[in-house]
């Protein structure tokens, strides 16, 4: 049925169309929208149109997830494509961008990304597009990498936490953005640098969660900022933050930002949900680079969010396998650092959001249509309208729902929102037309495509 001649009409009483939330019907061809109409007035096309009616579920774009790590090929065994994009369409999500690093090899060549494309298909339950990454010497890949369909390139300014992916000082920095000038690709930043040691932490207990938050203070994030700033401001070319968690490196973000420097900004869905507080000593699943802070720092996140000076939401979903968090010794400086939740990013965000004051069109803007802008896939992605891909999430806000292991359908099940109960529920996923997830079921058959167009080509790989 994959993209097929019939006409869908998707029909509810809660659309949130760009303007308003309306009731009415959306028609599907081919996968596209090809038609919305406001009020629910009897439609003649339904005589010949398959109906789903979503009654007082909330119509919404699907929810794009720019920051997932995925892992496979090499690291299969921490998350793969299908278990990946299964949760993720179980978690209202149509597309992700997977991460260059955590795979082997990483996205760093044009061979790479050839043997991840490998990998990925014919895997997929939700589109999925790709990041490469930027390491010492690998500039002369950038273009050959842009040319066959990557959005954008990341590298780190401090140890990735694997060997392969090392980090990049500016002077690398500075090479690979003359590549990037005058190409549509976004360089986003994993932004700490290492800054000089002072007097060791090695003495204190790493069971305790305060040990591993001091070593990793806002200005090491806040110093890595400074230096992105710097260099965008010389180059020009957009740059993104990635996981954004030091509130403090707010102001010379939003003076940049003011000046008309090309910087965007994202933080996740734990940064505005867990707070180091109440991190349990040695619950190693809240580990995360840069870490989970405390109160304070989280009420300025969400004003900036509010202020519009954060652009999107995502779920940094970075998993392990089991024995690498250390859970059995709880030690925060040795586990792998990383959290796993691309299931959860709706319902985690909508939780806080909705008693704070944020509405259903803050929750797209920031989960659907910016990420989509940010991966270069707004053409197609992120807001529903004619000639966009018909790409829904259809769900309760008001349900209420306790995260269990039993119901995660990450390849590993360890994650901080174990227990926790949250508001919304997500009911169907409906990618390109298909519905690929049916509460608590997703579909046999993996409709993803690999979103391999280039801003002035067309070429998809269908898989
Ligand atoms: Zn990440």
């Amino acid at each position: 049925m994959a993209d097929g001649e019939e006409l869908l009409i998707i029909k509810g009483n809660r659309i949130v169309l760009p303007d308003c939330i309306s009731s009415g019907s959306i028609s599907v061809k081919n996968g596209r929208i090809v038609g919305i109409e406001k009020g629910l007035h009897r439609n003649d096309r339904t005589l010949e149109a398959k109906v789903l009616d979503a009654g007082d579920l909330v119509i919404m774009p699907g929810v794009v997830d720019s920051h997932v790590h995925v892992n496979e090929p090499g690291r299969t065994d921490w998350e793969g494509f299908a278990t990946a994009t299964q949760a993720a369409a179980a978690g209202g999500i149509t597309t992700i961008v997977d991460m260059p690093l955590n795979s082997i090899p990483p996205t760093t060549t044009l061979d790479g990304f050839y043997t991840k494309l490998k990998s990925a298909r014919n895997k997929c339950w939700t589109d999925v597009a790709f990041w490469g990454g930027v390491v010492p010497g690998n500039q002369a890949e950038i273009k050959p990498m842009v040319n066959a369909g990557i959005k954008g390139f990341k590298c780190f300014l401090i140890h990735s936490g694997v060997d392969e992916f090392p980090c990049v000082a500016g002077n690398d920095v500075r090479l690979a953005m003359k590549q990037m000038q005058g190409t549509d690709a976004v360089f986003l930043f994993h932004a700490e640098v290492e800054l000089p040691a002072e007097a060791e932490s090695t003495s204190k207990d790493p069971a305790k969660y305060n040990t591993f938050l001091q070593s990793r203070p806002e200005a090491m994030e806040n110093q890595a900022i400074e230096l992105v700033i710097k260099l965008c401001t010389e180059y020009r070319v957009p740059c993104h933050i990635v996981h954004l968690s030091s509130a403090s490196a707010l102001p010379m973000i939003r003076k940049a930002r003011k000046e008309g420097v090309p910087l965007t900004i994202e933080t996740t869905h734990h940064y505005l949900s867990l707070l180091a507080e109440d991190v349990p000593d040695g619950a190693t699943q809240f580990k995360c680079c840069p870490p989970v802070r405390d109160a304070a720092n989280q009420e300025a996140l969400w004003e900036a969010l509010k202020s519009r000076d954060i652009d999107l939401v995502i779920s940094d979903h970075s998993p392990c396998t089991v024995d690498l968090k250390l859970l059995d010794r709880g030690d925060f400086m040795a586990a792998w650092g990383g959290i796993a939740g691309v299931q959860y990013g709706l319902s985690i965000f909508w939780s806080q959001a909705s008693t704070r004051g944020f509405s259903l069109h803050d929750v797209v803007r920031l989960m659907s249509e910016e990420p989509a802008k940010l991966s270069r896939l707004s053409h197609r992605k992120g807001k529903i309208a004619v000639g966009m891909d018909a790409d829904f999430v259809l769900w309760d806000p008001e349900e209420a729902v306790v995260i269990d292991q039993k119901i995660t359908r990450h390849k590993n099940k360890v994650t901080p929102y174990h227990n926790m109960k949250l508001r919304g529920v997500v009911h169907k996923t409906i990618l390109r037309g298909n519905v690929v997830y049916e509460r608590d079921r997703v579909c046999d058959h993996p409709a993803g495509q690999l979103l391999l167009e280039t801003e002035h080509g067309s070429a998809t790989s269908k898989i």
